[in-house]
């Protein structure tokens, strides 16, 4: 007997056929002997409706209040799930984060998980219920409700899974596991059978929608292997681990798009010791999280600082960096808020020459202009015109030989 934890995302509990759906598949999984916990995504778009409805009533809603109604999401649909499976005959019990000991910090939004008391759920699995978690929230120190993050609920089954010692979790969504490239932009994209951590974790911060950042750095803190696959097929998925064998031919992995991108540039900028900090104290103050950091080699002690941010935060970005520039006395702040980025993704690049190369060759054959460059040991990163990510990705996805299966 195992003890095997599962998440089904929103898509896969749309509505009550659906949730019938995902009961019928947890039955399976107990009926092989196993412990099953589950955590849960809100119904379809539930998450977006109520967040848009506080905003309809509140332009500036309370943290608290915000994240205390979002919750609710997930707690309509444990219930149900939970009451499908009493009406199949099985004994289940649904909990909300807090019940089942998700304790976090009180950054509303996005709170980090700090421990999982996991008593409550072992208490039920020990009286032999299925235990349906509801995902994406926790409960902070001074007994608030919390979220932690769009996307969360991998989260809270990773979480889970490694405080509880799971064989694995398994992450049930609407795809059918980890592609080479988004399969919407690139038909001829491959899914991967495994995939090791680290890469998984560069994919994703770099825009892959498939898994939360979080819930893969979760996984590879507490190694706990995870699949990803479908709730509405029998297909085996892709299986993130740490033991996946360093590839022989050296080859990139996949490729992550995002067009979530906006820069920012600070010009004319006096290159002295702490103007850096300057700005960047500041923005992470207001909790900015700042991605591409490119400063170029000054000029008679004169340089221009650029970075990236996500396009939702560029107005509070600039509100904050205006002065800022001022008081330093920089020539100007200018922003543009049209671009994307691609990246190429492989642990198989890690120390070899000529991947970097082959990028700008494929992306200059096409026309296209690389606005900045980042890099790290498996990744490299080019920022572009967001019309021209689309037709990016595609053409590194042939000049990488991404379209032919392993
Ligand atoms: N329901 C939340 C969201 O839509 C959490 C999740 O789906 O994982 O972001
Ligand atoms: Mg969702």
């Amino acid at each position: 007997m195992a003890l095997i934890v599962q998440k089904y995302g929103g898509s896969s509990v749309a509505d009550a056929d659906k949730i019938r759906n995902v009961a019928r598949r947890i039955a399976v999984t107990k009926d092989k002997g196993n412990q099953v916990v589950v955590a849960v995504s809100a119904m379809g778009d539930t998450t977006d409706e109520l967040i848009s409805l506080a905003y309809q009533i509140n332009e500036h809603p309370d943290g608290r209040e915000l994240d205390a109604l979002v919750s609710t999401g997930e707690l309509v649909s444990s219930t149900l799930l939970a009451m499908a499976l009493e009406a199949m005959g099985y004994d289940a019990i649904s909990l909300s984060g807090g019940q089942a000991g998700i304790r976090t910090d009180s950054t509303y939004r996005r709170a980090l998980i700090l421990k999982v008391e996991s008593k409550r759920v072992v208490k039920e699995l020990e009286k032999g219920n299925i235990v349906i978690v509801a995902g994406f929230q926790g409960i902070s120190e001074g007994e608030d409700i919390t979220t932690l993050g769009r996307g969360g609920s991998d989260t809270t089954a990773v979480a889970l899974a490694g405080s509880l010692e799971a064989e694995v979790c398994q992450i049930y969504t609407d795809v059918e596991g980890v592609y080479t490239a988004d399969p919407r932009l690139v038909p001829e994209a491959q899914r991967l059978d495994e995939i090791g951590y680290d890469e998984m974790l560069e994919l994703a911060v770099q825009g892959a929608k498939v898994m939360h950042p979080r819930a893969v750095e979760l996984g590879e803190l507490y190694n706990i292997p995870i699949l990803v696959a479908s709730s509405f097929t029998d297909n085996p998925g892709t299986l993130i681990h740490g033991g996946v064998s360093m590839e022989v031919r050296n080859k990139v992995r996949g490729i992550a798009h995002d067009l979530d991108v906006a820069k920012v540039t600070v010009v004319g900028v006096p290159d002295r010791p702490g103007i850096a900090a300057a700005i960047f104290e500041p923005l992470a103050a207001a909790s900015i999280s700042v991605d591409t950091i490119v400063q170029n080699a000054s000029i008679d002690n004169i340089t221009d600082l650029t970075f990236t941010v996500a396009r939702g935060q560029l107005d509070e970005v600039m509100k904050v960096i205006q002065p800022i520039s001022q008081e330093i006395g920089a020539r100007e702040c200018v922003s543009d808020a049209t671009l994307g980025k691609v990246s190429i993704v492989g642990t198989g690049m890690q120390n070899m020459p000529g991947f970097a190369a082959r990028m700008f060759s494929t992306l200059s054959e096409k026309g296209i202009n690389i606005q900045l460059i980042s890099t790290s040991e498996i990744r490299i990163t080019c920022i572009i015109d967001e019309v021209r990510v689309k037709d990016a990705v595609r053409a590194l996805h042939r000049a990488f030989e991404l379209d032919v299966a392993d």
